[in-house]
C-alpha cells in the first residue's frame, strides 16, 4: 500500500455510490483525488434496486463494460399492487429509452465502484476514517483520519485538500458534526425491516427481475430478486406502527406485514427465510445547505428519501456527477466557485424535491382508506415551503399549458392535486398494453407529454442544456465539466 498524502486537491469522505462515481470523474480528469472510506470492502449495504439513469453515469465513469459482464439481475420495470391498482411498469414503455436497470448485491456493487475509481487514477484508501475536519473561516481545509495498521496499532494524520466532497452517507460528517443543519422531514419517518429468501416465485411480477412492490394498511414492501437466485424483502412502516407493536420481536413486525400483502404471500408461498431479519429507520431528511466554501455534499450526506422510488443510489451518482463536473469546471477557470455552488445547491435540491413530490402523491394514489400510514405520508408546508414545490413542479411540467391554477395560486393542495393527476394518467396509459400499442394522434402526443413528465422526475435533467439551471449544465462532450447555455466558450 501506498503512503497517505498529505495533500491532495480533492478529498472524498466515504466510498459508497457517490464518493466512487465522483472520485473516479474527478480522476479521469487528471486531478489529484484521495477517497477515504471507514469499511474495508466488500461490505453490506442496503438499496439493491436501481433506476436505469444508473446506465449514462457508468457509461461516464467508463464501467459499463464491467458493470454489464458483472451479471446483476437485469430490471425491465417493476410491477406493483398498490392500493386498489395493479400496475406493470416496464421501463421506456412510454418513451422508449433508458429500458432497463439492474437489481445489485451492493456489497459487490459498492466495491467494483471503488475499485474502478482507484483503477482511473484515485488514491483510494479503504479501512481509513476521517475523524474531524480543520476549517479556514467556513471552508474545511485539513481533515484527520486514523486507520488501522498491520500490527494492530492505529495509524493517524491529517490531509490538507483544495475542495472536499462529503459522500460519507447517513452518517453525514459535514451535516451532523459541523454545519447541524440537517432537518428532518414530518412525512416519511419510516423504518425498513427486511431479511432475504430462498425458493422464492420470481415470476409472480410476470417478469423475471422487476421489483415487486405492494401496499398494506401500515405501509408497503419490496421484493428485490437477486442474481443469487435469493430475493431481498422487506417493509417500511411508520415509526408510530412499530411504536405501537411494543412487546412483539422485529420478527413478529416483520411476519405480521408480510401476511397483510398477498403479493408477498404468493412470492413467499414454498420459500425459506434464510437470514436474520434487521431493520433501520429511514427518516427522509434534507440538508439546509448542500454545499459552501470549499465542500459540496453528495448522496445520503446531503439529503435521504423514503425507498420507494428507489431513488436513493440515483440521487447519489448524480450528485456526485455534479460536484465533479462543477470542480472540475472551477480547477479548469471555466466557473466561479460562487457560481458552481449556485448551480450544484439549485440542481440538487431539484432533483430532490421533485422524487419528494412524486412520492407524495404516489402514496396518495395508493391510499385505500384514511388508515393512519398513509395520512401520515403527506407533506405539508413545514416539509416543503409552497414556493419551493412550486418552483419544483413548475419545472417538471414546463411546456404544459393547464396550469394556470398552479402558476398563479401555487399552494399545497393544488400542485399534489396536479402531480396526483399525472399519476392517475400514467397508470392509465399503462394498464392496458394493448391499447398503448396502438395509441395515435393527441392520445399518443399525450401519453408523451406524460413520459417525459415522470422522466423529468426519475431521469436526469441536469445532463440536458435545455433544462439548464442558472444558465449552467452537466456538459459530458468534449469535455466532462459544467456548460453553458448563454456563452460560447
Ligand atoms: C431500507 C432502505 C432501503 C433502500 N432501498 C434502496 C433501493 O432499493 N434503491 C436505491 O437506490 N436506494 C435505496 N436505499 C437508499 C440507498 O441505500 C442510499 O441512498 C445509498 O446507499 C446512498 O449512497 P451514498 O454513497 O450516499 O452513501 P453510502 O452508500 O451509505 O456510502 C457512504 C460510505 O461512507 C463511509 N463513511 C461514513 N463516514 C465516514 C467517515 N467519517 N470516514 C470515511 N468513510 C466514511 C461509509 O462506511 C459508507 O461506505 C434504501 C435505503 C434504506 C434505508
Amino acid at each position: 500500500m501506498s503512503s497517505l498524502p498529505k495533500k491532495t486537491q480533492v478529498l472524498i469522505i466515504g466510498g459508497g455510490p457517490a464518493g466512487s462515481t465522483a472520485a473516479a470523474l474527478l480522476a479521469r480528469q487528471g486531478h489529484h483525488v484521495t477517497l477515504f472510506e471507514k469499511d474495508k470492502f466488500p461490505r453490506y449495504h442496503i438499496g439493491e434496486s436501481l433506476l436505469p439513469t444508473i446506465l449514462p453515469i457508468i457509461d461516464l465513469i467508463g464501467a459499463r463494460e464491467k458493470m454489464d459482464k458483472f451479471g446483476f439481475q437485469r430490471k425491465h420495470g417493476a410491477y406493483l399492487e398498490w392500493g386498489k391498482e395493479t400496475w406493470a411498469l416496464n421501463f421506456g414503455e412510454l418513451s422508449g429509452d433508458a429500458t432497463y436497470a439492474y437489481q445489485v448485491t451492493r456489497a459487490e456493487f459498492d466495491e467494483m465502484l471503488i475499485n474502478h475509481a482507484a483503477e482511473q487514477g484515485a488514491f483510494v484508501f479503504q479501512e481509513t476514517e476521517v475523524r474531524s475536519l480543520e476549517f479556514d473561516g467556513e471552508r474545511p481545509v485539513r481533515a484527520s483520519w486514523i486507520r488501522k495498521s498491520n500490527n494492530g496499532t492505529p495509524l493517524q494524520g491529517t490531509i490538507e485538500f483544495d475542495f472536499m466532497i462529503d459522500a460519507s452517507g447517513r452518517n453525514g460528517l459535514m451535516a451532523n458534526h459541523y454545519l447541524n443543519n440537517r432537518k428532518y422531514h414530518q412525512v416519511f419517518q419510516n423504518v425498513g425491516v427486511w431479511g432475504y429468501w430462498k425458493n422464492t416465485d420470481r415470476l409472480a411480477t410476470g417478469r423475471e427481475g422487476d421489483i415487486a412492490v405492494g401496499s398494506i394498511p401500515d405501509g408497503w414492501l419490496w421484493g428485490i430478486p437477486l442474481s443469487d437466485g435469493t430475493m431481498s424483502i422487506g417493509a417500511v412502516v411508520h415509526k408510530d406502527s412499530i411504536k405501537a407493536q411494543r412487546g412483539q420481536s422485529l420478527d413478529q413486525i416483520y411476519e405480521k406485514a408480510l401476511q397483510a400483502s398477498p403479493l408477498m404471500q404468493r412470492i413467499t408461498k414454498d420459500a425459506e427465510l434464510i437470514s436474520p431479519v434487521v431493520s433501520e429507520t429511514d427518516y427522509s431528511y434534507a440538508s439546509e445547505r448542500f454545499c459552501g466554501p470549499g465542500y459540496f455534499l453528495t448522496g445520503d450526506a446531503a439529503c435521504f428519501l423514503d425507498p420507494l422510488l428507489s431513488s436513493g443510489v440515483h440521487l447519489a451518482t448524480m450528485s456526485a456527477m455534479m460536484a465533479a463536473a462543477s470542480i472540475t469546471s472551477i480547477f479548469r477557470e471555466e466557473v466561479g466557485e460562487e457560481e458552481a455552488q449556485s448551480f450544484f445547491e439549485s440542481s440538487y435540491r431539484q432533483a430532490y424535491l421533485r422524487f419528494l413530490v412524486f412520492l407524495s402523491a404516489f402514496y396518495d394514489v395508493g391510499r385505500t382508506k384514511e388508515s393512519y400510514f398513509w395520512e401520515a405520508q403527506r407533506i405539508t408546508q413545514q416539509d416543503v415551503p409552497a414556493d419551493h414545490l412550486k418552483f419544483a413542479f413548475l419545472n417538471l411540467v414546463t411546456g404544459v399549458k393547464d396550469l394556470e391554477d398552479v402558476q398563479t395560486t401555487g399552494t399545497h393542495h393544488v400542485i399534489m392535486e396536479e402531480m396526483t393527476k399525472r399519476i392517475d394518467d400514467n397508470l392509465k396509459y399503462r394498464k392496458d398494453k394493448l391499447k398503448l400499442a396502438t395509441l395515435d394522434g393527441d392520445e399518443l402526443k399525450n401519453a408523451r407529454a406524460n413520459a417525459n413528465f415522470f422522466d423529468s422526475v426519475e431521469g436526469m435533467f441536469t445532463l440536458d442544456a435545455e433544462n439548464a439551471v442558472n444558465g449552467l449544465y452537466v456538459q459530458t462532450k468534449p469535455v466532462f465539466g459544467l456548460g453553458r447555455t448563454n456563452v460560447s466558450r
